[in-house]
Parts: structure tokens; C-alpha cells; sequence
């Protein structure tokens, strides 16, 4: 396929760098966690550990590159990712530092409130070493989450593995990911415009497109990011759906799924795993979609960030239950 947008799965497992970390959820709504409250958890949890996780699920190669700590919630992640195929032999178990926590609570208005331990967990510990070399040098396609970014020894080896894995022929996606609460400084900035400029597939969801492209207006943003040279771009709409832009000018609607949503968190994450994993399958923009659509809403029925996350036959028979907007 020479015109095709990502490279086959063939090539090499898909890879994804960054946070691994367990999720506890309050099971009330309401303001925060200054008091004593139900709480559910640990959840396996991270936005690229549910990418990767959903990539594996539905059949795609698969590797993760981050750390965990030397506990429970390491192991929780750790059984995760093993179970759903994907290659954790690039993950440290950092001896010194906890696994990373996100501690999340629903507002009535449907907002959230988190209490984070990334910055001083083992989820931002980890750098270039020989089992790092080792997966990067036999991936096929890299998938990267602007939320890693934020973390500096991530960053690093984000920007060493694109380069690797562009040289030997994969390819790159990028979702922004970028939540307002992040801090984003100028080295984060420079670090994401620069790999928006070398991505094949930008999955971006809402204002995060025109945010990519700098520039103000949906057909505006578009047309600059495909000057950029991206070649493919799949706006995500939450309960709106999703839609696919492509370079020549055609667009391709996906519907969503009519599901009741019980957790929001982990939807984006499971779209793009499986559209990454599909596209790299070989299967064409339409299929992929409607898979990467049905992941999505199916992980928003089910509470926790990664529980909802389909196999090809999980996803098989959602979408011939479930009716579509
Ligand atoms: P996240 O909050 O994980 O960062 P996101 O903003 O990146 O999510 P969304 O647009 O929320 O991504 O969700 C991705 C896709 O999942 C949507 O395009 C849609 O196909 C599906 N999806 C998400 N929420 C729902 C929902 N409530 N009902 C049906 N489908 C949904
Ligand atoms: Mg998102």
C-alpha cells in the first residue's frame, strides 16, 4: 500500500511513551476530597497506558515505554498491559519512587477535580536505557500524547525514538492532549509544534486542532496542518462523534454510539488505540473509524479509566447491539 498513512503493523509494534499510572475514583459527585468519602480503585490508568492498552486489546502489536513503582499499583498496570498483549519489557520498575495516582472526582457539572502524584512518582522516572533501545529499534509507529511531554525525561525520549522509528520507515501520530490545568511552558511548546510538524496522524478532539495548527478556524487549521505535511486528521466530538479529514480533501463522518456514559475519562485514549491499531492492520478509513468509535463509547459505560476497552470481538458485537446517532 504505498499511499497508505500509517506503516503496517508488519513493520513493527506500535509504541507509546509517558505516564503509567493507577486512577482512584470517588464514588460520590461532588467538590473534591476534603473530606473523608467512598473511594474505588486502584484502576490501571495513564492517558498512554490506555492508548497502548486499547491498541493491544483489539489486536495490534503493541509495546509501552514508561515506569512504574515496585508496588501494587505497578503490578495492577504491569498485569494490565501483559494481559492485553502489549510488550512491557521497556517499562522500569523504579526501586526508589511510588507508582504515579490520580486521585478523581465528578462535579455535578460534570467538571472534575483531580489530585495528581506524577511529577514525584516513578510514572515520570524513566530515560534511555538498553530495553528502551531495544523496543524503539524494532517499532513500527510511535503515539505520542502531549501530556507526556510535560514530563522532561519523557521528552527526551520521545524526541530520540521518533527520529529512530521515522528512519527506519514507521510512522508518527500525535494526540494533543493537552488539558487546560497542564502547565506548558516554552520548551513543551516548541517540543509538540515540532511533532505536529513530523505526525502522519493528528487525532486531535475539540479546540485542540486549531491549537495544533496555530491557527483560528476549522478549514484554516486544516489547511495549515496539511501544508505541515500531516496527512491525516481525525477531529474527536465526544457524544458528536468523530470525523476524518483526509489530505485530498475528503471528509468522512463517523456517528456515535448511543450509550449511557458512566465514566467520560480514557474515551479519546481508546478511540485512538484502536484507530491506530486498525489503520496499521490495513483497514480503511471507515472501518477504522467506526471501531475507534465504538471503543470509545464503550469505555464510557463501564467506570474506570481502561475497564471499557473492547477485543475486535467485544467491539464486534457492541456495535451490532448498540444503535448509532
Ligand atoms: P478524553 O477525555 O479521554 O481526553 P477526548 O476529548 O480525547 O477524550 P472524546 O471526543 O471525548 O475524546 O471521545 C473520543 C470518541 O469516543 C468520540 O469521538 C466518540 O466517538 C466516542 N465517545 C466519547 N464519549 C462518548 C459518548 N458519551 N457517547 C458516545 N460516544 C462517545
Ligand atoms: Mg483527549
Amino acid at each position: 500500500m504505498p499511499n497508505a498513512v500509517l506503516s503496517p503493523d508488519e513493520l513493527g509494534p506500535t509504541i507509546c511513551v509517558g505516564e503509567i499510572l493507577v486512577e482512584i475514583v470517588a464514588t460520590t459527585v461532588g467538590d473534591g476530597f476534603r473530606a473523608a468519602q467512598p473511594l474505588v480503585g486502584p484502576y490501571p490508568s495513564g492517558a498512554p497506558a490506555i492508548f497502548i492498552d486499547q491498541c493491544g486489546r483489539i489486536g495490534g502489536r503493541a509495546a509501552m515505554i514508561g515506569a512504574v513503582g515496585d508496588d501494587d499499583f505497578g503490578r495492577v498496570n504491569l498485569e494490565r498491559l501483559r494481559a492485553d498483549g502489549v510488550d512491557v519489557s521497556a517499562v522500569t520498575i523504579d526501586r526508589d519512587y511510588p507508582t504515579g495516582s490520580a486521585f478523581v472526582r465528578y462535579r455535578a457539572s460534570g467538571a472534575r477535580d483531580f489530585v495528581y502524584n506524577i511529577a514525584t512518582s516513578a510514572a515520570s522516572r524513566f530515560g534511555w536505557d538498553d530495553a528502551v533501545a531495544a523496543v524503539v529499534g524494532r517499532a513500527g509507529h510511535v503515539h505520542i500524547m502531549g501530556t507526556a511531554l510535560t514530563m522532561p525525561s519523557a521528552g527526551a525520549v520521545i524526541a530520540q525514538a521518533v527520529d529512530i522509528i521515522k528512519t527506519r520507515g514507521g510512522t508518527l501520530s500525535v494526540d494533543p492532549n493537552l488539558r487546560k490545568e497542564l502547565r506548558v511552558d516554552a520548551r513543551i511548546e516548541r517540543q509538540f509544534a515540532e511533532l505536529v510538524a513530523k505526525a502522519d496522524l493528528l487525532l486531535p478532539s475539540g479546540d485542540e486542532l486549531e491549537r495544533a495548527a496555530g491557527v483560528a478556524g476549522e478549514t484554516p487549521a486544516l489547511r495549515r496542518l496539511f501544508e505541515l505535511g500531516v496527512k491525516e486528521i481525525v477531529l474527536k466530538r465526544g457524544a458528536e462523534g468523530a470525523t476524518c479529514f483526509s489530505r485530498d480533501g475528503s471528509r468522512l463522518d463517523a456517528p456515535a454510539f448511543v450509550v449511557d456514559e458512566v465514566d467520560p475519562t480514557g474515551a479519546g485514549d481508546c478511540f485512538g488505540g484502536a484507530y491506530v491499531a486498525c489503520r496499521r492492520l490495513g483497514m480503511g478509513v471507515e472501518q477504522a473509524l467506526t471501531y475507534a468509535a465504538a471503543a470509545g463509547a464503550r469505555n464510557v459505560t463501564v467506570r474506570g479509566p481502561m475497564e471499557g476497552a473492547g477485543t475486535r470481538a467485544e467491539l464486534d458485537a457492541f456495535v451490532a447491539a448498540t444503535p448509532r446517532r
